[in-house]
């Protein structure tokens, strides 16, 4: 009897320290609270979701509107970086975040994250991002059909193979990011969703929605203005698997 308790709690043990090793990393998100109403909503709301995640995945969280957090000493602390609606500010943060994707930390970039276009001044940024430039956005914010392209990685495991993503505004990147070799798009808005938008419309073209740079622990999702983007159980998920991957793999 006491040997088939050992046993058992043994075999809990083990299965508990498994779980943990598996989900034991810990999330720095920045943001901004000066930026566009919409992108400030957003992060709100993006804090609140993965405050409650890591509370069930065992993760930790921590969230900071001062960018100047993005330095070599406070970054080492951290195995994934996310930026909710907003960049670095100035050359010293670049060239932290640049060293830390290099050591192999992790970055998650939601929407205005990603953006860039000529005065960005930052070919590093661009290339990592996959060499999309910003190049169109819908308006006003419109919910999308989109398509998953890889329903087998780990980002979109459990996400059907199309879903309808709640409102947002969509962006269009020049040249797509699905050119670029080093690049793996995971979603993609569909093309039946043209023309997308009223005041600014997306009539055509390739756009990804969700890719990583797979030179990189990095994930770009779109998604992010507004206070819709977290009243989907499907792309929640998505969000969930997004942040457990970059977090948790070797
Ligand atoms: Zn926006």
């Amino acid at each position: 009897m006491i040997k088939k308790l050992l046993c058992l709690l043994i075999t809990g043990m083990v299965f508990t320290s498994a779980l943990a090793q598996d989900v034991k990393f810990k999330v720095l998100a920045l943001y901004t609270t000066t930026v566009e109403p919409d992108h400030v909503d957003f992060a709100h709301d993006a804090i609140k979701y993965f405050t409650d995640l890591a509370a069930k995945r065992g993760f930790t969280f921590d969230s900071t509107t001062n960018w100047k957090n993005l330095n070599d000493d406070n970054l080492k602390n951290y195995q994934v970086i996310i930026w909710l609606n907003d960049f670095p500010q100035d050359e010293l943060q670049r060239t932290a975040f640049v060293k830390y994707m290099d050591n192999g930390g992790a970055w998650l970039g939601f929407h205005v994250a990603g953006y860039n276009d000529q005065y960005t001044k930052w070919p590093w940024f661009l290339s990592f991002l996959g060499s999309g430039v910003f190049y169109n956005n819908s308006w006003p914010p419109l919910p999308a059909k989109l398509i998953v392209d890889d329903g087998n990685h780990a980002v979109t495991k459990d996400i059907p193979a199309s879903f309808i993503a709640p409102i947002n505004e969509w962006y269009g990147w020049r040249p797509s990011p699905r050119l670029n070799k080093d690049v793996k798009v995971l979603v993609t808005l569909d093309p039946k969703n043209y023309p997308l938008g009223k005041k600014d419309i997306i009539r055509e073209g390739d756009i990804p929605v969700v890719w990583t740079n797979t030179k990189y622990k990095m994930l770009y999702i779109n998604m992010g203005h507004g206070d819709q983007i977290f009243t989907s159980e499907i792309q929640n998920k998505l969000f969930e698997n997004a942040v457990i991957w970059l977090g948790a793999r070797k």
